[in-house]
């Protein structure tokens, strides 16, 4: 992609970025995050519809650049969660150079050949494939087929549910999680220095696999994530239970919208939804 790589060997040569977070093949024609730290390193750049991956995770793990700023190239679901990390605090605005990319939407599988039966779902409901917010943008629109949204219907009929049954329901999920702790790792917003998972003075969640264990894991993870998750649905991607994470992630996300009219990660100035606490907040969604 000519145009990305310009503009990254530009920012190089004008020393403004130290290193540039972006995508690259490895040997098996298989698209990485891959972190360019030279002009030279840019010419490896690609952006495609296996360019999955959401790069801002690495903004709270890597390094400060030693000078110069940080450079990401980003999609427009990711730019949410790098506005959302702006939000938080987390990091400075003047301290990353973002690259959006006009998005052609990703694979489901990343295996398999990008095709309408294999795009990610979050695409079909996505509404920034035109970044809302870059330094500089990249790629051109085309037209896509999208796949049906079939967790919306699902998602409806998790609504009509009892209590009950919304248990039993997440119950079977969650008894299938093995404790990898893959859905944090790649969480972009699950960047706390020590997890509450690994506390173990007081051990407040079993590190090993049970049901209990499991489900306190889960609903843990959920509420830490609740109106701040902005639907990257990384945590699905990376889960080897194939837990339907982005079930309750989209859920909670629609509360948020529905009940306070807040979307994490659209606004930098924003303040967010949990630190902002208003005695007037609607408090019947509360069961
Ligand atoms: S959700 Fe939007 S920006 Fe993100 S990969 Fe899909 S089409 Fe691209
Ligand atoms: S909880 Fe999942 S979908 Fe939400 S921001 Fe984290 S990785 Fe993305
Ligand atoms: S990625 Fe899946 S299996 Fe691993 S800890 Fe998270 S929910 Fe459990």
């Amino acid at each position: 992609m000519k145009q990305l790589i310009d503009i990254s060997k530009e920012l190089f040569e004008s020393k403004q970025v130290g290193y540039i977070i972006g995508y690259a093949e490895d040997k098996f024609k298989r698209v990485k995050p891959f972190v360019a730290y030279s002009s030279l390193d840019t010419e490896r750049f690609v952006f495609n519809n296996n360019s999955v991956n959401n790069l801002a995770v690495y903004l709270t793990r890597l390094p400060k650049a030693k000078e110069g700023k940080i450079g990401i190239v980003a999609k427009g679901c990711d730019i949410k969660s790098i506005i959302a990390l702006i939000q938080e605090n987390q990091i400075k605005r003047d301290d990353v150079i973002i690259i959006g990319v006009n998005c052609n939407s990703v694979v489901n599988q990343i295996d398999e050949q990008f095709s309408k039966e294999n795009t990610a779902i979050k695409c079909k409901y996505c509404q920034v494939r035109t970044p809302a917010h870059y330094d500089y943008l990249v790629g051109e629109i085309k037209e896509v087929e999208l796949p049906e949204d079939k967790n919306f219907a699902i998602m409806q009929k998790l609504d009509s549910m009892s209590a009950e049954e919304k248990w039993n329901f997440w119950e079977a999920e969650f008894e299938k999680c093995v404790k990898c702790y893959a859905c944090r790792q790649v969480c972009p917003l699950c960047y706390c220095e020590q997890c509450i998972v690994d506390k173990s003075m007081p051990r407040w969640i079993d590190s090993s696999a049970t049901t209990k264990g499991n489900f306190a894991w889960n609903m843990i993870r959920a509420f830490h994530l609740s109106g701040r998750c902005i639907g990257c649905n990384e945590c699905e991607r990376a889960c080897p239970a194939e837990i339907p994470l982005s079930l309750l992630n989209r859920k909670m996300g629609m509360v948020a919208i529905n009940e306070f009219n807040y979307r994490h990660g659209t606004d930098i100035n924003q303040p967010t939804l949990i630190g902002n606490y208003n005695v007037n907040d609607k408090e019947d969604f509360i069961m």
